[in-house]
């Protein structure tokens, strides 16, 4: 059921395309509910995203319309890769853009994996 004010989900994204394996990626982790992967552009020494595998645009239509395994399995992916990628000693950060003030670039709901340096503290200022 779509979430109210958000678009409809666009199956032509590219983590959509990712996802039925139409484009590579370099693969970090996959299971039933999620597949993590770099970024192509990274922002980090580890910069890795990680994709619920089903189809929700935002954090809004993923928590309100996944089921609890997916949301659950979700989650857990997400922890067990930034583990796997041995970011807990040294920390990290987990961030989600979403519409236009968060410059959400692809319309696949999914989370940012940062690590490897310093990150500094939360935003950054404006530039636009
Ligand atoms: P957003 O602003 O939507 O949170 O970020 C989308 C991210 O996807 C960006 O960091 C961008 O570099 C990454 N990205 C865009 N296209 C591709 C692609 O084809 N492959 C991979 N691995 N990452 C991509």
């Amino acid at each position: 059921m779509p979430v109210s004010g958000l678009p409809p989900y666009d199956p032509s994204n590219i983590f959509a395309r990712i996802l039925r394996g139409e484009i590579p990626c370099r693969k970090v982790y996959e299971d039933d509910v999620a597949l993590a992967f770099h970024d192509i552009n990274p922002q980090a020494p580890v910069h890795v995203l990680v994709v619920p595998k089903g189809q929700y645009v935002s954090m809004a239509d993923f928590s309100a319309n996944a089921s609890d395994a997916e949301i659950a399995g979700f989650w857990r992916a997400v922890g067990k890769v930034a583990k796997d990628l041995s970011l807990e000693a040294s920390g990290y950060r987990v961030l989600t853009n979403m519409g236009v003030h968060g410059h959400q670039e692809v319309p696949h709901f999914h989370v940012h994996i940062f690590g490897g340096r310093n990150l500094g503290r939360m935003v950054p200022p404006a530039k636009d």
